[in-house]
């Protein structure tokens, strides 16, 4: 049993692809090597590996994104796949006990997902975080598991978001105001 997961948030077609709906274009398809590389290694070295993926019905209106955002990552489309490589090594690895993916539908991985108590299951008490957007889904993320008491590792180069401002923020954050850590390069 290992202590620490991998968290891959929302590296789909619609937040990273040229024609993606909410794109961080190119800033978030530079993260693609990044993310395969720390994903393989998490599994290689027989840690949990979790995906969460926004998942949202079109024109929502109960939904509080539908007055923010473009409809995106909606549920049955091809903008809800898995961006590039990283599609690959998840259906490489999608049947092992440590690989897991849930839809979320909010901005935080552990709002009405059973990842919490995944992770207390387990007793993981480090999580890493890669994905997009860093100042949206990652931060929400972020912030969730410092309030429930998890230890935080950013990877610089497998984060990104179409506000760069915003991305900087997000990662000054995290370290000043969360107490988590941001590294950089691809190693885990
Ligand atoms: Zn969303």
């Amino acid at each position: 049993m290992s202590y620490r997961a991998l968290l891959n948030i929302d590296y789909t077609h619609d937040f990273v692809a040229d024609d993606g709906k909410l794109s961080c274009a190119a800033p978030g398809q530079a993260l693609e090597d990044s993310i395969v590389a720390l994903t393989e290694s998490f599994i290689q070295a027989g840690d949990d590996v979790f995906f969460a993926i926004d998942a949202h019905e079109e024109n929502d209106p109960y939904h509080p994104e539908s007055k923010l955002f473009p409809p995106h990552n909606i549920i049955g489309t091809p903008g809800r796949a898995l961006y590039g490589k990283l599609a690959e090594v998840y259906d490489r690895h999608r049947d092992k006990p440590q690989v897991h993916y849930f839809d979320k539908t909010r901005y935080s991985a552990f709002v009405g997902t059973p990842l919490e108590t995944k992770l207390r299951e387990r007793g993981i008490t480090e999580l890493h975080l890669v994905g997009v957007c860093t100042d949206i889904c990652i931060l929400h993320t972020a912030i969730d598991a410092y309030n429930k008491g998890f230890d935080i590792v950013v990877h610089e180069q497998g984060v990104a978001s179409f506000n760069q401002p915003g991305h900087a923020f997000a990662l000054e954050h995290v370290v000043s105001i969360l107490g988590g850590r941001v590294v950089e390069g691809s190693h885990a």
